[in-house]
């Protein structure tokens, strides 16, 4: 069945499916029990993750409403795709759930509950997808961390996809250098360590805060520590190999000359159709522009 399964949701447009099963959760133990799949649906077996590419140059014009509109849309395919398979996994005669992609009303919330209901991410390290990066994300062979998730779970017991052999995270640094808010930081010596796994201290309430105003400014998400990971085989793909010496300058640049032309195509599409980071936050319609408040 599972070949049937990866087939299917290859044919929807899936970029990467694995499957994890539900004992890798008490097995790593790194996921309180309130938060793993047999918690949340008892009959689970196994957890079928499916992810979604954020192709590299709309995420180099981060923040923009182009990037705004690539997130969304890749959140909403994945929820489409979950939802697809579990019904189709049902007209199997396989019961099958799913929680969807971003399981948040507002950032207001998620500051005073910084958590969601079930991490993905999780699912994809279990599932053979990924590894945890530095900055926190799951880094992916295919797309480095340019790739979201989602989880459906099944009581069928699939064969489970093997973890991936070694961490994929070079230790740049470049994460935790490039964000604009100082949101993660880890000491140079944390980078050297022998460690298997190392992430950055992650002040998620930084975080949230310059999504809030990115938000507010009709260009979230941030996404900055995701654009200039160097990890991924899309960056072959798209001649992006070796860009970070021009990321890093990207700040000092643009405070100097905000029409440096290195960065003119990036900085064009910011120009238009969102609020330049500079203003105050506008204030809301009198009649009522439309909310779109979204997730980080
Ligand atoms: S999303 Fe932006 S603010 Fe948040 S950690 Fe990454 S670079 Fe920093
Ligand atoms: S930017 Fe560098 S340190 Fe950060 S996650 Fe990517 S490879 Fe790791």
């Amino acid at each position: 069945m599972k070949e049937e399964i990866v087939r299917y949701l290859r044919d929807q447009g899936a970029d990467l499916v694995g499957v994890a099963p539900v004992e890798a959760w008490a097995e790593k133990g790194r996921v309180p029990e309130a938060y793993r799949p047999g918690s949340l649906w008892a009959p689970a077996r196994s957890v079928i993750v499916i992810g979604l590419q954020m192709p590299l140059p709309l995420v180099e014009t981060t923040p923009s409403v182009q990037h705004m509109e690539l997130y969304r849309t890749c959140n909403r395919r994945l929820d489409d795709l979950a939802f697809d398979l579990t019904r189709w996994l049902n007209r199997r005669n396989a019961a099958a759930f799913f929680l969807s992609r971003d399981g948040y009303a507002s950032l207001d919330i998620l500051l005073e509950r910084p958590a969601a209901a079930f991490a993905h991410n999780f699912a994809a390290e279990y599932a053979g997808l990924g590894t945890v990066g530095v900055n926190h994300a799951i880094l992916t062979p295919e797309f480095g961390p340019r790739v979201r998730f989602v989880s459906v779970f099944t009581e069928v017991p699939l064969p489970p996809d093997p973890p991936l052999p070694e961490n994929l995270c070079i230790r740049c640094g470049a994460c935790a250098t490039c964000c604009p808010v100082a949101a993660l930081t880890i000491p140079k010596e944390r980078l050297r360590s022998e460690e298997p796994v190392v992430v950055a201290d992650y002040d998620k309430r930084l975080c949230t805060e310059r999504h809030k105003l990115l938000v507010k400014k009709r260009c979230y998400p941030c996404g900055i520590c995701v654009k200039v990971c160097p990890v991924g085989d899309d960056r072959r793909l798209y001649g992006r190999e070796n860009v970070l010496p021009h990321y890093l300058r990207e700040a000092d640049a643009l405070a100097r000359d905000p029409d440096d032309p290195s960065y003119r195509a990036w900085t064009h599409v910011r120009r238009h159709g969102s609020w330049p980071l500079d203003d105050e936050p506008p204030q809301p319609t009198a009649g009522g522009e439309r909310r779109r408040e979204e997730k980080p």
